[in-house]
């Protein structure tokens, strides 16, 4: 069993196509230019040979990614920060966290203080000491230390702006997964050595207060030198083929349902 990432969705927030628009890329035939909100997986196999899964981020299209990437169970989640293309699926954790609850327990989620904040807000039905909803899902929510190991795997926060917002993303192995993305502080860019994979958010070409552009992404790909940069978070003014036409060597805009074989 080989540990892989896949990218369970590549695009922003409103999705792509984007509801009643008719551009060219939302219309496009491409499979690759239709992109569901955006959620990695990471799947490897523990000492014992048992097949282990991450996901980072469950956004409104959780269910429909776990159906197409067959996601039976999960181990572990991480949250990049609190907005509603990156949690919004955690009701669908449910059927998994009843599993998880007979097996192990209920489902770790793991949040940083503010992300935590609005977690608890908007699933109160949820997460309130005083919840008396029967079906909530059986998970329970961790804060991110420096290193969070999950079955052999160390999942390292790394610092990032997102407009004024300070968020996430997380190096495993060498990988490392940076999403919504606006400003890398200097501090972490030696968290990102030696890495294989480097995934980036890279919006569009126009710049936007709180998403990086291409060029911007591009320039980060070069100064953290990974083997390989894929761009997710995706608008609809990037085309797939268009777009990996005219990158450089060694970045590509990610689709969803690719597929990596990482070392962890
Ligand atoms: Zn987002
Ligand atoms: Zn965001």
């Amino acid at each position: 069993m080989q540990p892989t990432l896949t990218f369970l969705g590549t695009g922003t927030s409103m999705g792509v196509p984007t509801l009643a628009c008719e551009c060219a890329v939302c219309t496009s035939t491409d499979p690759h230019d239709r992109r569901l909100r955006p959620s990695a997986l990471v799947r490897w196999p523990d000492g014992e040979h048992r097949e282990r899964t991450v996901v980072i981020d469950t956004g409104p299209d959780f269910r429909e990614q776990a159906l197409r990437n067959k996601i039976t169970r999960v181990d572990a989640v991480f949250y990049t920060h609190s907005h509603a293309d990156h949690i919004l699926g955690l009701d669908d954790l449910r059927p998994l966290s009843y599993i998880a609850a007979r097996d192990t327990g209920p489902i770790p989620l793991y949040a940083t203080p503010e992300t935590r904040a609005v977690l608890e807000h908007v699933f109160d039905y949820t997460f309130s000491p005083s919840a008396t909803y029967a079906h909530r899902a059986r998970v329970s929510l961790l804060p991110v230390l420096d290193h969070n190991p999950v079955h052999g795997v160390d999942f390292i926060p790394i610092p990032l702006f997102h407009g004024q917002m300070a968020i996430i993303g997380y190096r495993f192995g060498r990988v490392a997964y940076l999403t919504d993305v606006s400003d890398i502080p200097e501090s972490s860019f030696p968290l990102l050595h030696d890495l294989d994979h480097l995934v980036l958010s890279a919006l569009r070409h126009k710049p936007h207060p709180s998403h990086a552009t291409v060029d911007q992404a591009v320039a980060w790909s070069r100064r953290i030198g990974a083997k390989q940069t894929w761009l997710t978070h995706i608008a609809h003014e990037l085309g797939h083929q268009a777009t990996n036409s005219i990158l450089p060597p060694g970045i590509a805009l990610a689709y969803d349902g690719l597929t990596l074989d990482v070392t962890l």
